[in-house]
């Protein structure tokens, strides 16, 4: 379904691969990350290609809410448990340089830009206590941020806080300026690697490196994304009549409601479950919609999914040991918009040789040894075994058909497919057959 962003942009055209290229650097995907970096190749003047196998922006970055913020959920208190403050320090200073770069890019582009405040509300007692204990967190990190009220909330909250001086805008405006003068080719769809070497839907493509900006990684022969990732269906509705909240809020708990202004609307998200898993959708959003906005109504609908970490950090930089040509950027937990624009600086230094001081915390080859392994190896064993008669195309899962939005769904790492059986989402490489 069309988002508001897709309504209301203009599109440039890229033309198909047309015949056998070569270059150093080949980036698969034309999302925020993909995009993002190719237009920092082009500024480091490295020799790149970018390939999409439908239209730049088409998947998850046409349907985001593109909020950008430093403020993911309360996510520092989680990863200094895990990691240390040290870790804690080097995740907000990229998501804070990639605001600042927004902020500078946004000064020469027509894209809605606003400055905005971010916040995190709870509504009960247990989450108020992880406010209050994010706020001291921010204090020692340097997040310039306050403890705040429920901001004109449809609500009442026990507690929430702010973080100053974060921004909103349109993506698809920022996005198709950004791409316009740069490398890219679309309706090219790369079926599979030999070494480096990408075998596509039009001929082929000789690369000394690769990034896959692809959303879930697509190459499983390495790197064990498909162990380390699932993902998170989300629905927004665009709602006229509904007064937002005089900032961009999330609720402390996973998918909790989601709210920004758009010129007139209210971004009203929520509904999230997993992939293949049928607990959420419109039906529960709509609900929310009639207790809380009783008078709106809705002017667009959609919905996407964003792959989630297994322990809420995103993995930025080399594919796998045994693939050390490659480079990817993924699991960006539902905060891509910041999280592609440190992961294309991120990338870009590592194509230069350039030390990045925030990169350890994002290394994909960090352990994997935490509970959600555990939690996506069951869902995973169970799936398999189940007797139904539609497969994945990845790895042969189970396939749930979706009543809400007449697909068929994969619940271990979440491709969509079509009635028809065409692929609506990755990691899916090939139709049903
Ligand atoms: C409902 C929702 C709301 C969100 N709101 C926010 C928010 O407010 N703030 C925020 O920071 N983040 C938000 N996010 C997260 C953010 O939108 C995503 O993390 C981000 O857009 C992902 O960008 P991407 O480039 O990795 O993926 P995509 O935009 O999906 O790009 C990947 C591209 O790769 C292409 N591709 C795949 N396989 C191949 C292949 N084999 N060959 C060629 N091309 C291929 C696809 O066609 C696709 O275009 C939200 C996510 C959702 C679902």
């Amino acid at each position: 379904m069309e988002s508001i962003w897709q309504k209301t942009a203009q599109k440039p055209q890229f033309p198909v691969q047309q015949q056998d290229m070569q270059t150093d650097v080949l980036i698969v995907g034309g999302g925020f990350t993909g995009v993002l970096c190719a237009y920092f190749c082009k500024q480091e003047g490295i020799p790149y290609i970018l390939v999409e196998k439908d239209a730049i922006g088409a998947h998850i970055s046409g349907h985001t809410t593109a909020k950008i913020t430093v403020q993911h959920g309360l996510c520092y208190q989680k990863i200094e448990k895990s990691y240390g403050k040290e870790a804690a320090r080097q995740y907000y200073a990229a998501n804070r340089d990639a605001l600042e770069t927004y902020r500078q890019l946004c000064k020469t582009i027509d894209c809605d830009f606003e400055e905005q405040e971010a916040v995190v509300y709870a509504r009960r007692k247990p989450e108020c206590e992880k406010i209050t204990a994010e706020y001291s967190l921010y204090q020692t990190l340097g997040i310039p941020a306050k403890l705040c009220d429920g901001k004109g909330l449809p609500f009442s909250v026990l507690g929430a806080v702010s973080v100053k001086g974060q921004a909103q805008f349109h993506p698809l405006k920022f996005l198709y300026a950004i791409a316009r003068d740069l490398e890219i080719y679309e309706n090219t769809f790369v079926k599979r690697f030999d070494d480096t070497r990408a075998y596509t839907n039009r001929g082929k493509i000789d690369a000394k490196r690769v990034v896959i900006a692809t959303h879930f990684p697509f190459v499983d022969r390495a790197g064990l994304y498909f162990m380390k990732l699932y993902q998170q269906r989300s629905y927004v509705f665009a709602l006229e009549n509904a007064e937002p909240p005089d900032a961009m809020c999330i609720g402390v708990p996973e998918n909790s409601l989601s709210f920004r202004r758009f010129q007139g609307l209210l971004l009203f998200g929520g509904g999230g479950h997993k992939t293949g898993k049928s607990d959420g959708g419109y039906p529960v959003l709509e609900k929310l919609r009639r207790l809380y906005y009783p008078k709106s109504r809705i002017q667009s609908r959609w919905a996407a999914q964003d792959c989630m970490s297994l322990d809420g950090i995103p993995y930025i930089g080399r594919y796998a040991g045994l693939l050390p040509n490659f480079y990817v950027a993924t699991g960006f937990n539902k905060w891509g918009m910041t999280s592609s624009m440190a992961a294309a600086r991120i990338l870009t230094d590592m194509l230069v040789g350039r030390n990045n001081e925030n990169a350890e915390v994002f290394a994909p080859n960090r352990s994997i040894w935490k509970p959600q392994l555990l939690v996506n190896g069951l869902n995973s064993a169970g799936n398999l075994l189940l007797p139904l008669p539609h497969r994945c195309t990845h790895l042969g899962c189970a396939l749930h058909y979706n009543r809400q939005e007449h697909s068929w769904d994969c619940p271990c790492h979440g491709s969509r497919f079509s009635e028809s059986g065409e692929i609506l989402e990755n990691p899916a490489n090939r139709p049903l057959g």
